[in-house]
């Protein structure tokens, strides 16, 4: 089954289908977000799925930019952003505890406008994590 979804961006982007919705269901429940793994397991409590469905469902919902992964802690996790386009996911991310928070990008786009480099990088893409310590755990 396939549907046409227009995402929180506004954006009328590739279907997707059943099993990136229920993999989408389960990140809602889950704030602090999950790793692949535990979200099979999450998923598998409700139905028999394949690793491989699940990873192909978190591909194209990151490409759709309504999911963000963290590469530090390997967690996928909904995009809290409030801005209406699909943007360069920035992360802070607690080194102790391991506590995800996305950060507005618009200033760190502006930063890099003025960004010198021998290479030309195309720096109107990008993910950024800043590996930090949270309130909490400081
Ligand atoms: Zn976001
Ligand atoms: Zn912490």
């Amino acid at each position: 089954m396939f549907c046409y979804v227009i995402t929180k961006h506004m954006k009328i982007t590739k279907c997707y289908n059943k099993n990136d919705k229920q993999a989408l269901n389960v990140l809602k429940k889950h704030n602090k977000g999950l790793t692949a793994y535990k979200l099979l397991n999450e998923l598998q409590k409700i139905k028999n799925v394949k690793p491989m469905t699940v990873y192909r469902s978190l591909n194209s919902l990151q490409k759709m930019g309504i999911v963000h992964k963290s590469n530090h802690n390997k967690t996928y996790f909904i995009c809290h952003s409030t801005g209406s386009e699909k943007h360069n996911p920035v992360l802070a991310v607690c080194k102790k505890c391991e506590k995800t928070e996305e950060l507005n990008s618009n200033i760190f786009t502006k930063l890099f406008h003025n960004v010198k480099t021998k290479e030309k990088y195309n720096f109107s893409n990008f993910e950024i994590e800043i590996s930090t310590v949270c309130q909490k755990c400081s």
